[in-house]
């Protein structure tokens, strides 16, 4: 096994992950960015829509901070942790123009002003995107991460390209580093570190369908519950309700729904209203469900329902959605005269590794920032505030692991023997089966619409896929390491399901077909542990 020593490592290259090593620079000598991608070039930041939700002072004189505040806690369905929640609407906006100015991120401006959107759940408009014509439309969160890798090139961090933490290293109950495996040379590094921060994104590769990058399969959450950190709210897990099946896969903006679009049934009818008063501005949850349930009564279309947005203008499309409207065009359907087809897709983990306003676990060492985390959002994400968490938490978690790492002044606890890595297995299970079994089983049973006996039937076969791992052929360390990843997915799996089982009650982006309401009992959050093999699950209300 090869060593390496740094003050901090910072495990995942996306948002959270740059913007937590560019921080901790600031307090320390050493940084590594270890990231299953290239750095930057990964991630769900990548094929992001790239919009930021702000408060930006002055600029946006109809809102407020309570505003902001109060529409993310309503969105979340009033679970989400407060102090998670102000930190945000304090930090968002000066922490977006900090990054405007320092790391060269632009943000879409006319005549100096900041280009606003209203996506739904927000009172006002107060989305905020970067400039990203000249990047590839399904890759314009580049025009986020490109900019930051640079910065983080600039400033001497050692970025770990296709190194995946397979475990993190823990030392007498301190997180001291990690394991990271070298995907090209196929050799265990060990990276002793005096603080880590976790910031390798969410879980939508559970999934078997997914708008999520294939690089972020919920290891955050898995590596975190084996250092004896605490997950949160795993039964939330948000869909996206326009994912484009027809003519061309591709995640189509919420944004449009401010400017006058409309879901349209495959008989053309309108249907939001029925399911929601706020009709095509309801929040993703409610339409997700809708469009769900429409396909579910045969009242769909090539798998899908239409999305209309010729009530837009194609000025407005020319302008405002320039790229995506010409991307459209380009796979032959004008959003301005035709109709898409779109479904939901797996979007967004709510919940993840709980933290303070600090980025910090609870176990000494550890710090996580981003998607990994969890208890901002609540039961639901309102758009936009999943990059801004990840620019403001990213920031608060590099802050205070690089003052932690600064205070042991060169003194790190050991890093203990590997597990047991490197071993070969004769076996006649197929990996990919078995991960497209949990993947299928989880969609089918644990998404969308959710009953008693669809989660039990997803635990079982969860637990089927557990042992089939126990029997997959390992020939070297590249597949021993797909097959602890797999391990991890069926872990965060469980967590999943076990989590959506005990919430009795259907609220925010979970929906339980036996219990349709939302339920005052049910106030509150499920924390995860893990003793042993076995889950445990606690309920608190603060
Ligand atoms: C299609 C799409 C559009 C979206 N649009 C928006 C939007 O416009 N606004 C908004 O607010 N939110 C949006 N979101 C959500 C938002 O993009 C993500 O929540 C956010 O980018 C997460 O940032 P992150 O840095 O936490 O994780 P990511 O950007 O997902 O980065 C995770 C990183 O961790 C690495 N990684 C994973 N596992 C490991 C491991 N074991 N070891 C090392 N590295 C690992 C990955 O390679 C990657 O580099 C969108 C999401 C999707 C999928």
């Amino acid at each position: 096994m090869e060593k390496l020593t740094c003050d901090v490592l910072v495990v995942g290259g996306g948002l959270a992950g740059l913007m937590a090593a560019i921080e901790a620079r600031m307090y320390v000598e050493k940084v590594a960015l270890a990231s299953n991608a290239p750095v930057g070039r990964g991630g769900n930041t990548m094929v992001s829509g790239a919009g930021f939700a702000a408060y930006l002072g002055e600029e946006m004189p109809e809102d407020s901070r309570q505003q902001f505040l109060q529409d993310t806690w309503n969105g979340g369905r009033q679970i989400g942790d407060l102090r998670l929640i102000e930190t945000l609407v304090d930090k968002a906006g000066p922490a977006l123009l900090q990054m405007e100015a320092g790391n060269g991120v632009k943000l879409q401006r006319v005549e100096g002003k900041v280009v606003r959107r209203r996506p739904p759940g927000h009172t006002f408009a107060r989305q905020v995107s970067t400039v990203f014509s000249g990047y590839p439309y399904k890759t314009r969160g580049l025009s986020i991460t490109l900019p930051l890798a640079r910065s983080a090139l600039n400033l001497g961090i050692l970025g770990l390209d296709h190194c995946p933490a397979m475990e993190l290293a823990v030392h007498d109950g301190r997180v001291c580093g990690a394991y990271l495996l070298d995907g090209r040379g196929k050799r265990l590094i060990g990276v002793n570190a005096g603080a880590v921060v976790l910031a390798a994104g969410g879980g939508g590769r559970l999934f078997a369908h997914t708008n999520n990058t294939r690089d972020v399969g919920g290891e955050a959450f898995a590596l975190a519950l084996k250092a004896g950190a605490e997950l949160r709210d795993m039964e939330f897990v948000q869909f996206y309700p326009t994912m484009g099946v027809k003519p061309v896969k591709v995640t189509i903006s919420n944004s449009l729904f401010g400017h006058g679009a409309v879901l349209r049934n495959g008989s053309g009818e309108r249907f939001m209203e029925r399911y929601d008063p706020r009709g095509d501005m309801a929040t993703r949850d409610m339409m997700s469900r809708a469009i769900f349930q429409e396909v579910e009564q045969g009242k769909g279309i090539h798998g899908g329902v239409y999305l209309d947005c010729t009530g837009i203008g194609e000025d407005i499309l020319l302008n405002v959605y320039r790229d995506l409207t010409l991307f459209l065009r380009k796979h032959g359907c004008d959003p301005a005269r035709d109709w898409l087809v779109v479904y939901p897709s797996t979007h967004f983990f709510c919940g993840g590794v709980k933290i303070d306003a600090r980025g910090y676990t609870g176990v000494p060492g550890l710090f996580a920032a981003g998607e990994a985390a969890g208890g901002l959002h609540g039961a639901n994400r309102l758009a936009g505030n999943a990059l801004s968490e990840a620019l403001v938490f990213g920031r608060c978690a590099g802050e205070a692991a690089g003052k932690y790492a600064a205070g042991l002044k060169g003194v790190l606890p050991p890093l203990p023997e590997p597990p047991l890595f490197s071993f070969r297995r004769e076996g006649s299970v197929s990996l990919e089966e078995v991960v497209s079994t949990l993947r299928k089983t989880l969609w089918e049973n644990a998404a969308l619409v959710r009953d008693r006996q669809s989660l039990e039937k997803a635990r079982d076969t969860i637990a089927v896929c557990e042992s089939a791992l126990e029997t997959c052929r390992v020939s070297d360390e590249l597949e021993m390491g797909y097959i602890y990843r797999a391990k991890n997915m069926c872990l965060v799996g469980r967590a999943v399901v076990e989590a959506a089982l005990l919430r009795e009650e259907s609220r925010g982006n979970h929906y339980r077909k036996d219990f349709p309401r939302e339920n005052e009992a049910y106030r509150g959050s499920f924390l995860i542990r893990l003793v042993g093999r076995e889950l445990v699950l606690e309920f608190r209300t603060r």
